[in-house]
């Protein structure tokens, strides 16, 4: 079945999450974006996954994970390293199923998304300064507790949770000709592409991170991962590496991704303002990046039918209500 990547995550995988996370996740609506479309002349789509329990795509790796745990793993308790909606998705789940759990952050996370976590009743530390401290101070943690870790992206479950995703873009648009989709660790791009084009392989997918540290499509230029400086960005859930020793989403994204695009900051907040104007949509800086690709003229020719994932909705309604009057940050 799995003819293009030599990774071993496979369709099959996808279909079993699905299956496993049904009744926890909801099935996303494929909205059609009448301004957007209008604007570059094709049938564009929007996957809406800022609409997703928890606000955003998360929760379908991290409930995936968390429901393929053993008693004894679930009883121990889990641990993970989060840019805030990973973090969220895992208190979530875990105090759904009974599960103790302690998230690692930095202190880059926005207290939005800090404060979400806490009302779960999760354990949230800061565990380091970047993305990188954090993940080495809980490998430690992992080593001496015992905990299981729930990865934010490079672990089979979490991507073929969030393969989901993928799954419902081309059962709902079999005909899909073009994907755009966020790119930061490439479990959601691993997992949705892996999907799209398994099921759909003329479909053409694009991959879109900040430019402000782009883990993922740095490392695929350079052939292996590298890390990146991790540098404030609008986009605060697409920041940080894709992990030195990365086992399955670099394959997976350098296998199954057609191409890959980089947005500026002012790009990413012209984009969230612009969805919100237009298709009345409140997307976060790192779900905005497909849409700022597009209206940048910088994804390559669109297909009649295309679709850009909208990764997640949490931003703090200060900082929206800023863009949205007009605040740019500097690039
Ligand atoms: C985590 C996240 C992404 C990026 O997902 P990866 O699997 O790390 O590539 C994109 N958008 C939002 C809203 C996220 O929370």
């Amino acid at each position: 079945m799995d003819v293009l990547s030599s990774a071993e995550i496979n369709l099959s995988h996808v279909y079993a999450a699905r299956a496993r996370i049904q009744g926890h996740v909801c099935r996303t609506p494929l909205r059609l974006a009448p301004a957007l479309s209008e604007l570059v002349g094709v049938e564009v789509r929007l996957k809406l996954d800022c609409m997703q329990d928890t606000g955003a795509f998360k929760i379908r790796g991290a409930m995936n994970s968390l429901l393929s745990l053993d008693p004894t793993q679930a009883e121990r308790g889990v641990i993970c390293v989060s840019t805030g909606n990973h973090g969220r998705a895992v208190a979530y789940g875990a105090k759904k199923l009974g599960i103790p759990a302690i998230i690692g952050i930095t202190p880059h996370v926005p207290p939005i998304k800090v404060r979400a976590m806490e009302s779960l009743g999760a354990d949230v530390r800061i565990l380091g300064d970047d993305q990188e401290a954090a993940q080495h101070a809980a490998d430690q943690l992992i080593e001496e507790e015992g905990y299981t870790e729930i990865h934010p992206f490079d672990h089979a479950a979490t991507i073929a949770g969030q393969g989901t995703l993928g799954l419902e873009v081309i059962e709902d648009m079999p005909d899909l000709d073009t994907l755009i989709c966020p790119l930061s660790g490439g479990g959601l791009l691993g997992g949705t592409s892996l999907a799209v084009k398994t099921l759909s392989p003329r479909s053409w997918v694009t991959g879109v991170s900040q430019a402000r540290g782009p883990g993922m499509i740095d490392s695929i230029r350079f052939g292996r991962p590298v890390s990146v400086p991790e540098t404030p960005t609008l986009a605060d859930s697409l920041a940080g590496g894709i992990g030195l020793n990365n086992r399955h989403s670099f394959q997976l994204v350098r296998d199954y991704v057609d191409d890959f695009v980089t947005v500026t900051e002012s790009q990413i907040a012209d984009a969230m303002a612009w969805l919100y104007r237009h298709e009345r949509i409140i997307a976060e800086g790192g779900a905005a990046v497909g849409v700022a690709a597009v209206l940048n003229d910088l994804a390559g020719t669109l297909g009649p039918k295309t679709t850009i994932v909208i990764s997640g909705g949490n931003v703090d309604m200060d900082k929206f209500t800023r863009i949205v009057e007009g605040w740019r940050p500097e690039d």
